[in-house]
C-alpha cells in the first residue's frame, strides 16, 4: 500500500510548488497552494495507475466499462487523500507548513458533469469499483460547460455558464495518441466482393474523439481505474487553413465549429426528453469512440474477438448510450467480417442496462428520418435488429398486431431506445425493489413476459468513504471509538452500533457532534445569504432536482400552512425549525421554476415577520451541487422524501442522510420503502397513498384536488395565498402553480397528501422534543445504513450481470 512520512511529503510539495509556479511559498496564492497539493497527489497516483493497468492485463481479468452520459464526480482531491491512506499525514505536515487542508479543498471547482442522481450514482459506482479491485472503466463526454451555476436573484433562478475548466483541471491526463475517429451523416454503399456483402460509408464528416484520462483511486488497496471522458476537435488535415480557398474557407470554419458543439454543454434536464438532433450526436459520438476504443484496445492486448463477451461487460446507464449495441454490431460485421448471427450473440452478452425511470416524457426516442440522415449505417443496423426482433414476435404471438406494434423497436416514425436497448442486451435492471416490480409489471409488462430472465433489480447506494468518512469525520471517529473500524471495508458492520442506540453517552455524543456541523452550516448560510438560523433549532431538509414529482410544492405548502398558524398564535408550542432548500431546475421548466420562487417569497415573507419571534425559518440556498450536499447533509436532523409514490425509481439522497443519522420523512416510494425495511417502522416516519392507490386512481380516475382543498380550510387558506397577493403584489406571479394544483387536478396527488403530511410533521415535532428518543433513532439509522453503501450494489452488479471481480471475495 502507498505509504509516506511526513517530512518526505513536506520536500516533494514544496518542490512541486517551486516547479509548478516559479515561485516561493509565501508568495503563492491558495489556488496556487491548492493546483500544487493537486498535481503531487496525482504524481503519486501515477504510478499506481499504471501498475494497476499492468496487473489487469497480466491477469486478463473481465474488464467492466461502465458508459454514462454523466459522471457527477464533485472534487476529487478530498477523495483521493482519503483513499490513498494518506489525508492524516497530508494535513499535518501542510499545518506544519501553515496551510489548511480543509481550506485548499475548497478551492477545487466541483466537476459537475451531471445533473442529479444519475450522474452521481455513476460516480459513486467508479469509486465502488476501484475500492473493490474490480477492473472498472468509466466512459463519457468531457463538457467543457458542466451543469449550469445557479444563482438566486430576486428569488428567481438565474442560469450561468459552468465553464469550469477556467483554471484548469490538475486530474485529467490528455491522451491525443489515443484518439478515435467518428463519423456522421454521409451515405452507404453496399458491394458484392466474392459473395459478401461489403458496406462503405462514404461523404461523412469525421470527428476526432480525443480522450482525457481520470485516475479512480482505490480505498487503500493500490487499485487506480480509469474514467475516460472524450472531447470532440476537428480532424486536423480537414481544418487546414491554407489549402482552402475562401469558400472553403467558411465552411472549414463552419465544421470547426459544429464539431466542437458536440462536446460544449451538459444538457441541463433531467427526466425531460427533448428531441435534439444534438444530444443525439453527443451520445454516438462517446459511445462510438469508446467502443472503437475498448475493440481496439482488446485487439493490441491479443484478444480473441470471438470471446469479447467473456472478457467485457459493457453497461449503459440508462438509453443514453444505447447506440453501443449497433455500435460493436457494426465493428464486429463491418470491420472483423463477422456474421450478423455471431455478433448478435456477442454484443448481446456483453451490453447489460439500466432504466432509471418510469416517467414518460422522459423517455427517448429519435425521429426515424432524422437517426436514418445523421447515422446511416447505424441505422441499417437497427432496422435490421427491429425486423428480426419482429419476426421472432409475430412467430410468438401470431396475429397480435398491436402487441408487436408496441413493443417494435422502429414504430410510429420513432426509433424507441428503451425497446432497443431491452433487446440488444442480456440483463435490464431497475434501481429499487419497488421500481423493478414496477417496471415488471406495468411499463415493461411485454418484455418482461417476453424475457422474464432478463429482468432484475440492483438497489442504488451511495459510496460511504465521500458521504460518511470524508463529509462526517466527527460521525466517523465516533463510529471508530464504538465499534472499530471494520466497517469501513464492511459497511454492514455499522450494525454493531445498534447497540449503542442505548447508550446515553453515545446519544448525547452523537447530538452534540450533529449540533457541531449545524454550526458549520450555518455559518456558511450566513455568509452566503446574510440569514442568521439557530442551530438549535430542527434543521429540517428537502434538497435535490426541483420537480413536480418531488414534491417540493408540498414542503411549501406546509410552511406556508405553519406560518399562519404561528401569526395567530405567536405562542403556539412547535419546535423551532429552519427550512433548508437546494436544487436547481432545468432551464426550460417553467412550473419548476416558479416553485423556486414561491419558497423564496414564502421565505422572504416568514423570516421578516417579527411576530412569529424566529420560530421558524426558511433558507434557500443557491446553486445545489456535491460538494454542496456534503455541508448539508451531515447537519440534517430531518429528511424530506416526499415524492409521489410510484414516481421516484430510488432516490440516493435518502441513503446519504439516513447513513449521517438524520430520520426520514417519507412516503413508500423508491428506496425509501427499503429503508423503512431496514430500520423497522418505528424508525422513519411514513406518509401518504400508497402504491396500490396511486395506480388505482392512475388507472380509474376518482381524484377531485378541487373536491379535495374545498373539504379542507387549511388548504383552502394556503392554495389562497398562491394567487391572493399575500406572498407577491404580483397576483400573476404563481398563478400556473396554483393552476397546476387546482384547475389541472393536482397530478401529483399533493393536496391529497397534505393531512397525512401535517400528521407526519407533528409527529416529528413530538419525536424531536425527547433527544434522547431522536438519537436514538437516529443511531439506528445510521447501523442500519450499510447495505446502502454502493459497495454493496457493485457486488451484485458484478456477480448477477457482469460476471466481473472474483477477486474481491478475497479481500
Ligand atoms: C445525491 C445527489 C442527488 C440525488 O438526490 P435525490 O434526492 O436522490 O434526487 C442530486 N444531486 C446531488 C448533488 C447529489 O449529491
Amino acid at each position: 500500500m502507498f505509504t509516506i512520512d511526513k517530512e518526505t511529503f513536506k520536500r516533494d510539495y514544496l518542490k512541486k510548488f517551486l516547479e509548478l509556479h516559479g515561485r516561493e511559498l509565501e508568495e503563492g496564492t491558495d489556488h496556487h497552494k491548492y493546483e500544487a497539493l493537486g498535481s503531487l497527489v496525482r504524481d503519486y497516483v501515477a504510478k499506481a495507475w499504471i501498475e494497476t493497468n499492468k496487473r489487469y492485463k497480466a491477469t486478463g481479468e473481465k474488464q467492466v466499462y461502465y458508459f454514462s452520459m454523466e459522471f457527477l464526480l464533485g472534487r476529487l482531491l478530498g477523495n483521493s487523500l482519503l483513499n490513498l491512506g494518506i489525508r492524516d499525514i497530508c494535513k499535518e505536515a501542510l499545518f506544519e507548513l501553515d496551510i489548511d487542508l480543509d481550506q485548499l479543498e475548497n478551492f477545487e471547482q466541483d466537476q459537475g458533469l451531471g445533473n442529479g442522481g444519475l450522474g452521481r450514482l455513476a460516480a459513486c459506482f467508479l469509486d465502488s469499483m476501484a475500492s473493490l479491485n474490480i477492473p472498472g472503466n468509466g466512459c463519457g463526454i468531457r463538457y467543457k460547460y458542466g451543469f449550469f451555476e445557479q444563482k438566486i436573484i430576486n428569488g428567481s433562478q438565474i442560469e450561468a455558464p459552468d465553464y469550469w475548466l477556467r483554471e484548469g483541471n490538475v486530474w485529467e491526463i490528455k491522451k491525443p495518441d489515443k484518439s478515435e475517429i467518428v463519423k456522421f451523416g454521409g451515405e452507404v454503399r453496399m458491394e458484392e466482393v466474392n459473395g459478401k456483402l461489403n458496406c462503405t460509408h462514404i461523404n461523412y464528416e469525421p470527428v476526432l474523439a480525443v480522450p482525457y484520462d481520470t485516475p479512480i483511486v482505490g480505498y487503500e488497496n493500490d487499485v487506480v481505474n480509469n474514467l475516460r471522458l472524450w472531447s470532440a476537435e476537428p480532424v486536423s488535415n480537414e481544418f487546414d487553413f491554407s489549402s482552402f480557398s475562401r469558400g472553403d474557407f467558411l465552411k472549414a470554419i463552419e465544421y470547426k465549429n459544429s464539431v466542437e458543439a458536440i462536446s460544449h454543454v451538459l444538457y441541463p434536464d433531467d427526466t425531460f426528453y427533448e428531441g435534439k438532433i444534438l444530444r443525439l450526436k453527443q451520445q454516438y459520438f462517446f459511445v462510438s469512440a469508446g467502443i472503437q476504443s475498448i475493440i481496439r484496445n482488446f485487439k493490441d492486448n491479443g484478444g480473441d474477438l470471438s470471446n469479447l463477451d467473456e472478457k467485457i461487460a459493457i453497461h449503459i446507464n440508462d438509453t443514453h448510450p444505447t447506440l453501443a449495441i449497433p455500435e460493436i454490431m457494426r465493428i464486429l460485421m463491418d470491420e472483423e467480417g463477422m456474421s450478423w448471427e455471431d455478433a448478435w450473440r456477442i454484443t448481446t452478452n456483453t451490453v447489460s442496462y439500466t432504466n432509471h425511470t418510469i416517467l414518460a416524457e422522459a423517455l427517448e426516442k429519435w425521429q426515424a428520418d432524422l437517426f436514418k440522415k445523421l447515422l446511416p449505417r447505424i441505422y441499417m443496423i437497427v432496422e435490421e435488429i427491429n425486423r428480426r426482433f419482429c419476426q421472432e414476435l409475430w412467430n410468438k404471438y401470431i396475429g397480435q398486431w398491436d402487441k408487436i406494434s408496441n413493443m417494435s423497436i422502429i414504430g410510429d416514425g420513432f426509433v424507441r431506445m428503451a425497446h432497443l436497448a431491452i433487446v440488444g442486451s442480456h440483463s435490464v435492471n431497475g434501481v429499487a425493489k419497488l421500481h423493478t416490480e414496477i417496471l415488471k409489471k406495468q411499463e415493461m409488462k411485454d418484455f418482461y413476459y417476453l424475457y422474464p430472465r432478463k429482468f432484475n433489480n440492483k438497489t442504488n447506494g451511495i459510496t460511504h468513504r465521500r458521504w460518511l468518512i470524508k463529509s462526517n469525520p466527527e460521525l466517523t471517529k465516533l463510529l471508530n471509538e464504538t465499534i472499530g473500524t471494520s466497517w469501513i471495508k464492511h459497511p454492514t458492520d455499522l450494525e454493531n452500533f445498534t447497540k449503542f442506540a442505548d447508550n446515553t453517552e453515545v446519544r448525547e455524543e452523537l447530538a452534540r457532534i450533529k449540533n457541531n456541523n449545524k454550526k458549520k452550516l450555518a455559518k456558511i448560510i450566513k455568509d452566503a445569504q446574510g440569514i442568521a438560523v439557530d442551530p438549535n433549532s430542527m434543521f429540517d431538509v428537502q434538497v435535490k432536482r426541483i420537480h413536480a414529482y418531488k414534491r417540493q410544492s408540498l414542503n411549501c405548502l406546509r410552511i406556508m400552512d405553519l406560518y399562519n398558524k404561528l401569526v395567530e398564535n405567536p405562542n403556539l408550542d412547535i419546535v423551532p425549525r429552519t427550512f433548508i432548500f437546494a436544487g436547481k431546475a432545468a432551464p426550460g421548466y417553467y412550473l419548476a421554476k416558479k416553485t423556486i420562487e414561491l419558497i423564496n417569497a414564502v421565505a422572504d415573507k416568514v423570516n421578516n415577520d417579527k411576530r412569529i419571534k424566529d420560530k421558524i425559518k426558511v433558507v434557500y440556498m443557491e446553486n445545489y451541487r456535491v460538494s454542496l450536499a456534503e455541508s448539508i447533509i451531515p447537519a440534517t436532523d430531518l429528511s424530506e422524501q416526499i415524492s409521489t409514490t410510484t414516481k421516484e425509481a430510488s432516490g440516493t439522497s435518502n441513503m446519504k442522510f439516513m447513513m449521517n443519522g438524520a430520520l426520514t420523512i417519507a412516503t413508500l416510494d423508491g428506496a425509501n420503502v427499503e429503508i423503512r425495511d431496514e430500520v423497522g417502522d418505528d424508525n422513519i416516519i411514513i406518509f401518504g397513498l400508497t402504491e396500490r392507490e396511486v395506480l388505482e386512481y392512475y388507472q380509474r380516475g376518482g381524484y377531485s384536488s378541487w373536491d379535495t382543498c374545498n373539504n379542507d380550510p387549511r388548504l383552502r387558506r394556503v392554495t389562497q395565498d398562491i394567487i391572493n397577493g399575500y406572498y407577491s403584489p404580483d397576483k400573476e406571479r404563481f398563478k400556473t402553480f396554483y393552476e397546476h394544483l387546482l384547475t389541472y387536478n393536482d397530478e401529483f396527488f399533493v393536496l391529497k397528501d397534505f393531512d397525512s403530511y401535517l400528521n407526519a410533521q407533528a409527529k416529528a415535532d413530538e419525536l424531536y422534543r425527547d433527544i434522547h428518543k431522536w438519537q436514538r433513532m437516529a443511531a439506528i439509522n445510521i447501523a442500519h445504513s450499510g447495505i446502502f453503501s454502493s459497495d454493496r450494489t457493485i457486488q451484485e452488479y458484478a456477480t448477477g450481470i457482469w460476471g466481473s471481480g472474483y477477486l474481491y471475495k478475497n479481500l
